[in-house]
């Protein structure tokens, strides 16, 4: 595995992959690999003749008082991981030379990134579309992986592509759960054993939420209602959202249909955790 942390170095090798008639894909992360990663790896070896991994904690997505300086940061375990799950080139660019002096350009999409989490950490897909952008510019991927985890995120970034006519096919792959059902996450790092046991609710939650619609409710305050229960009964009480939404627009439901998204946000310790199911 080649290891390349400058963006002209980076470029000229892309350059020259293209100029040989051979496919990149790439699978943007902010480290500290897990299982969820690596299933993206994994799909993504599939998907060209090259595949490169990014690993940038990406500062301008992280608002004044979040964990930007406390992320977790593990670039020897993640070489090792990368390497593994048959990665080519393992992109770590410095911020300094992806955010040089005098950096004022931003993309922004403007309405997928307002509700759930957007309202929550302003700012914060406004800095995920723009470096996704410049990712895509300095990697110039054909295919690029993202996990579903991050469900409006992965709107977010689609719709870029699609307005900005980037010629990157966007591919989205489901969540890596722990078998306690769990969403993986560099954030579960943050938790106690016994906050660990608290995040389990978040899963069964939104599975009771699906189980009540399969079963026929579709009243989305009822459904959400039921999914808070399991919540409260966990004692997990800072909630930023519990909410279900159209699958591709993330407008607000009064009646939820196949497709449309749970999804949730909570703090439970230090951790911020999300997580979704598409009904
Ligand atoms: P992050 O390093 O948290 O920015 O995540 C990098 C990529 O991995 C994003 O596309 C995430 O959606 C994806 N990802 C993170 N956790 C999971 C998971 N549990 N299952 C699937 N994909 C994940």
């Amino acid at each position: 595995m080649k290891t390349i942390n400058s963006v002209a170095e980076m470029q000229a090798f892309s350059n020259s992959v293209r100029k040989d008639d051979r496919t990149i894909a790439l699978v943007p992360t902010m480290g500290a690999l897990h299982e969820g990663h690596l299933s993206l790896m994994r799909a993504a070896r599939e998907m060209g003749d090259v595949l490169i991994a990014s690993v940038f904690v990406n500062p301008t997505q992280f608002g004044p008082n979040e964990d930007y300086k406390a992320y977790v940061r593990d670039t020897e375990g993640d070489m090792r991981k990368m390497e593994a799950s048959g990665v080519d080139v393992a992109f770590l660019p410095h911020a300094e030379e992806i955010y040089p002096p005098g950096f004022e350009t931003y993309v922004e999409v403007e309405e997928l990134q307002k509700p759930l989490c957007g309202r929550f950490r302003p700012g914060h897909f406004k800095g995920v579309a723009t470096v996704v952008l410049k990712l895509f510019n300095i990697v110039k991927p054909h295919a690029a992986v993202f996990g579903q985890k991050d469900y409006q995120q992965l709107l977010v970034i689609k719709k870029m592509v699609r307005d900005l006519n980037v010629e990157t096919e966007v591919v989205g792959m489901p969540i890596v759960r722990e078998e306690s059902g769990l969403a993986m996450s560099s954030r579960n790092a943050y938790l106690s054993g016994e906050e660990r046991e608290k995040a389990v609710s978040l899963s069964r939650s939104l599975r009771e939420i699906k189980k009540g619609f399969d079963g026929g409710e579709t009243d989305t305050q009822t459904l959400v209602m039921r999914g808070q229960e399991i919540l409260s009964r966990a004692s997990v009480a800072d909630i930023d959202y519990l909410e279900i939404r159209d699958g591709s627009t993330l407008e607000d439901k009064e009646s939820a249909s196949p497709g449309d998204v749970a999804a949730l946000a909570v703090r439970i310790g230090k951790a911020r955790l999300i997580d979704n199911i598409v009904l």
